[in-house]
């Protein structure tokens, strides 16, 4: 379930970057260098994000947005501007695209946005299918075999991030984050295990969430596939 990316960008050294940038974080990253391939790409391959470059060698990527309006409509969009393109920013978020960001940009910044974009509930459906379960990321609901399974709002958080992550591993690290970042305090190693520990109890029968020692966890995919994709 790692989000595919799409950067569209013809500054190859910007490009390269990006793409090391993002494959270390675990996203599955493509790049084309201009409209043209990034057309004849988007019309074979499914991304959740796109990255483009405004300013590209066969036209400006708002055009391209515009033309695939449509097929677009469902992916998240970050337009990569120079400083003094106010004026296209405005053009971009017009557009409908998530967010900007000016170049040159921090590496920890662009990957907030970044997560931030795909944080969005993606598609029409706004639910995660994996197997029996089910995470409606409008209603906040997790269900397992149709049925509500009430969590609390820091175990839902972790249900997110396991189940986008499902059949990698996420550390405790990652995890840890994630609850500061939901509840603005700090939770400690032991408090997450405790909560992992409840949250798998909720899922019984259907736990299925590994414990990877001295690393982490990982949402296991069903052998029988059901992964919505
Ligand atoms: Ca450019």
């Amino acid at each position: 379930m790692k989000a595919r990316v799409l950067i569209i960008e013809d500054n190859q050294l910007t490009a390269r970057g990006l793409q090391y940038l993002l494959e270390r974080e675990g996203y599955l990253v493509t790049t084309v260098v201009d409209l043209k391939s990034a057309k004849q790409t988007l019309a074979t391959q499914d991304f959740e994000l796109l990255i483009m470059d405004v300013g590209l060698p066969d036209g400006d990527s708002f055009s391209l947005v515009r033309q695939l309006q449509d097929s677009l409509k469902d992916k998240a969009i970050i337009f990569l501007t120079a400083r003094d393109q106010e004026e296209d920013i405005i053009r971009g978020l017009e557009l409908g695209a998530e967010d900007y960001i000016t170049k040159p940009f921090r590496n920890r910044e662009l990957l907030l946005r970044v997560k931030k974009a795909l944080r969005q509930p993606l598609g029409l459906g706004k639910k995660l299918t994996i197997g029996h379960f089910s995470l409606d990321l409008e209603a906040h609901e997790l269900m397992i075999d149709g049925k509500i399974i009430v969590l609390t709002a820091l175990e839902y958080r972790i249900m997110i991030c396991l189940m986008e992550n499902a059949g990698h591993i996420v550390t405790r690290e990652r995890l840890l984050d994630e609850i500061y970042d939901a509840s603005g305090r700090v939770v400690n190693d032991n408090t997450l295990s405790v909560y992992i520990k409840r949250l798998r109890q909720k899922l019984r029968p259907r736990d299925n969430i590994s414990t990877i020692k001295n690393l982490g966890y990982r949402f296991e995919v069903p052998q029988d596939g059901g992964e919505d994709v």
